[in-house]
């Protein structure tokens, strides 16, 4: 790995502060400094666009306005408030989290060292709690800090190693400006946010550092970050079963371990059933008549599996307790069904 120019990152700085100063959008979670809002927000924003995030965040503060609700939240009612935003344990580690700051009168750590002892709390979200919220010089090094600062300063190391990251935290965190960390922070973040985006040219006609920028002098930044060849995905199929009884459908629990640990879900199985096996499979379960309303396929793609699917609505004479059954009004308000299985749900008309 190259030595990182640490001169030219400190060299950044005023520039960035200026043009956040000017040009920060207007964030619910950036109302106020309180440790609550950043560290919920910066959970949220992990894997989702902020326009996604915006109404999970308030709909969450309704439910939880601090640490000690939060802690206090039943986990269907905690698992319904996430449901959409995926990577679930991020959910129950928030409230794990939110447990132990409760037992301990309910205050946040300020340093970096002690944020990261707590549940669901890494390098990069001690980091910007620790400079948002207490002005420490605590780099928050995260996808988008990655790529700015390997364009700025050309650098194709892999950026995906926890050795880069590191060594990249303890550069930026050495120039850290005084009084100004939480916004130097949230500038970093901003500008790789709105400026030197991901996907398509970087608008370095717009950028406060596009003069300082190596990447942009030498033409490499669309190829800016690299990145450590992908292993694929896992491929994995599943035939899904819509059963529905009246106006209710089942559903059942997850295992307590491994993907989407202990959320609800429609019954499955392995593989890609044809009729005459959704048949077999029906037969075999206290149904009654079950009759054959409609087949739809489906894809759902987790961080390092695929899921093909193929869902099956079955209407059935008898609604036995080997399954949950549940009406639209329970499945909408109680049911955390993740989206994998929600996007069938359309199948029948209620
Ligand atoms: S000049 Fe362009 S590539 Fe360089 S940091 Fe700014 S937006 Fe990114």
């Amino acid at each position: 790995m190259k030595d990182l120019d640490a001169a030219r990152l400190a060299q950044m700085v005023q520039p960035l502060l200026d043009w956040f100063s000017a040009n920060a959008r207007d964030l619910p979670w950036r109302a106020d400094r309180e440790p609550y809002h950043v560290w919920l927000s910066e959970i949220m924003l992990q894997q989702t666009r902020v326009e996604a995030v915006r109404g999970y965040y308030a709909r969450f503060l309704d439910a939880a306005p601090d640490v000690f609700a939060l802690a206090a939240l039943p986990e269907d009612k905690l698992l319904k408030l996430w449901e959409g935003l995926g990577y679930y344990n991020r959910a129950r580690n928030l409230q794990a989290c939110a447990r132990i700051l409760a037992e301990n009168g309910g205050a946040f750590p300020e340093t970096k060292d002690a944020l990261k002892k707590l549940p669901g709390i890494g390098d990069y979200t001690a980091g910007a709690i620790a400079s948002i919220c207490f002005e420490q010089p605590a780099a928050a090094v995260d996808g988008n800090v990655l790529r700015v600062c390997a364009r700025v300063l050309d650098d194709d190391t892999p950026v995906d190693t926890p050795a880069y990251r590191a060594a990249l935290d303890a550069a930026l965190s050495a120039v850290y400006p005084s009084g100004r960390c939480g916004a130097f922070t949230q500038s970093l973040m901003e500008l790789g946010a709105t400026v030197c985006v991901p996907n398509g040219a970087p608008k370095c006609g717009a950028c406060p550092i596009s003069d300082l920028c190596l990447a942009r002098k030498n033409g490499t930044a669309s190829s800016l970050p690299k990145k450590q060849p992908k292993r694929g995905r896992r491929a994995e199929n599943r035939t899904v079963f819509l059963l529905r009884c009246g106006n209710r459908v089942a559903v059942e629990k997850r295992p307590e371990t491994g993907l989407l640990a202990g959320l609800w879900q429609l019954p499955n199985e392995p593989g890609l059933y044809d009729e005459a096996q959704v048949g077999a499979w029906a037969a075999a379960r206290p149904l009654g008549d079950v009759r054959l309303r409609s087949v739809r396929d489906g894809r759902h793609i987790f961080t390092h599996i695929t899921w093909t699917m193929r869902c099956y609505a079955l209407a059935c004479a008898q609604a036995p307790d080997c399954f949950t059954w549940v009406t639209p009004d329970e499945l909408r308000g109680e049911v955390s069904l993740p989206t994998a299985f929600r996007q069938f749900l359309t199948l029948d008309e209620w």
